[in-house]
């Protein structure tokens, strides 16, 4: 048998050029670079030649007219259905009639944990927990508008009620962790179109959650400082990354974005709980999270999309001041396949100074 040795890479493939550090937007329109997380240390590759162009990289939402249609929607009169009465409501501005709601916060009919008796236990060489917890929904009216169409002030009252729900679950005795997300279209797993969140309380620490608090408390064993605080600081220097910015919240797409177009918006004063937030700072919080929405919908072309917030866990003897809480915004552009299954790094198609300017402008 016989072999054919190409003699020298470089002959066979086009080797750009190592770019100094101004030129970063320009390298990046045709080369690949693996960027590390400075808080879970993990690699991500920001690989601009496979999409090419922007518009090409992003998957739009499939309409499905049979999914997004309102007849025999389960909240548009929840109560009308099986589920529960509200725990929470929000009339709408001016309403006379008590069914006028704005927002209503009802128990999920199918919830991942429910509340119950609580024991731990071992099977074997395993830990066993009782599955207690909460399972909460939040629904916004009406149908067809949500956060990205929605005013600053519609906004604010969608934050007010998840830092209320966030108190009352908090004094829960099983409570560890509160998560609190937003799945908007199918491809984000939306099983219902109706704009609506969902908050769940568990009797764990989830594990991402707990990388990102072991993270940022190396970073400030060693350096003395919040990590998400340096990180603002520097962002804010740079102004590549900034999208949106008012007077205590700031929006940027992350130097390590996961995938293309991930935003993440900070309170740029040092807080570690979500629950802290205060009425003032609350309004800022909701222009962000709107406008960053509201810039995602018009670039993107009406995309699905994934919101959450990551903050502190619950109780006295969790708390984390080296934390620092945040809002995470991804667009639904890709969908996991063999490489990133395979390796847990992420392939984010269009650089995050690229996506910023994009985000910027709109
Ligand atoms: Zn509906
Ligand atoms: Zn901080």
């Amino acid at each position: 048998m016989e072999f054919v040795e190409i003699d020298l890479i470089s002959n066979f493939y086009k080797i750009p050029k190592r770019p100094s550090l101004g030129q970063l937007e320009i390298f990046m329109d045709s080369s690949s670079e693996l960027r590390r997380d400075l808080i879970s240390g993990d690699w991500v590759v920001i690989a601009t030649g496979r999409g090419k162009r922007p518009q090409r990289a992003v998957k739009k939402r499939a309409r499905d007219l049979e999914y997004e249609k309102t007849e025999g929607c389960p909240f548009d009169n929840p109560q009308s259905g099986s589920n529960a009465p509200p725990l929470f409501v929000v009339q709408k501005p001016g309403a006379q009639m008590s069914e006028d709601w704005f927002i209503q916060v009802i128990p999920n009919k199918y919830p991942a944990l429910a509340p119950g008796e609580e024991y731990d236990r071992t099977v074997g060489p395993f830990d066993v927990k009782s599955g207690v917890g909460f399972h909460e929904l939040v629904i916004t009216q009406p149908h067809d508008r949500g956060l990205p169409q929605f005013s600053i002030e519609e906004a604010s009252l969608v934050l007010h009620t998840y830092r209320s729900r966030y108190h009352a679950l908090a004094h829960e005795h099983s409570v560890r962790y509160i998560s609190i997300f937003h799945n908007f279209g199918k491809e984000a797993g939306a099983s219902i179109f109706h704009p609506h969140s969902q908050i769940l309380a568990i009797p764990v620490i989830p594990p991402d959650v707990n990388r990102s608090f072991q993270g940022s408390l190396k970073y400030f064993e060693e350096k003395g400082h919040c990590v998400h605080c340096d990180l603002i600081g520097w962002e804010r220097q740079q102004r590549l990354r900034v999208i949106f910015e008012n007077n205590s919240f700031i929006a940027l797409c992350p130097f390590v974005s996961r995938s293309a177009f991930e935003v993440r918006i900070f309170p740029k004063a040092h807080e570690p709980c979500f629950q802290e937030l205060g009425d003032r700072e609350l309004s800022d919080a909701a222009e962000a999270l709107k406008e960053t929405l509201r810039k995602i919908w018009a670039v993107l072309e009406e995309p699905s999309y994934n919101f959450f917030i990551h903050s502190s866990p619950c109780g006295k003897s969790l708390y984390f001041p080296h934390y620092h809480w945040h809002l995470e915004v991804l667009p639904k552009v890709s969908i996991w396949a063999g490489f990133e299954i395979a390796t847990g790094i992420e392939i984010s198609t269009v650089a995050p100074e690229e996506a910023a300017a994009m985000l910027r402008k709109a």
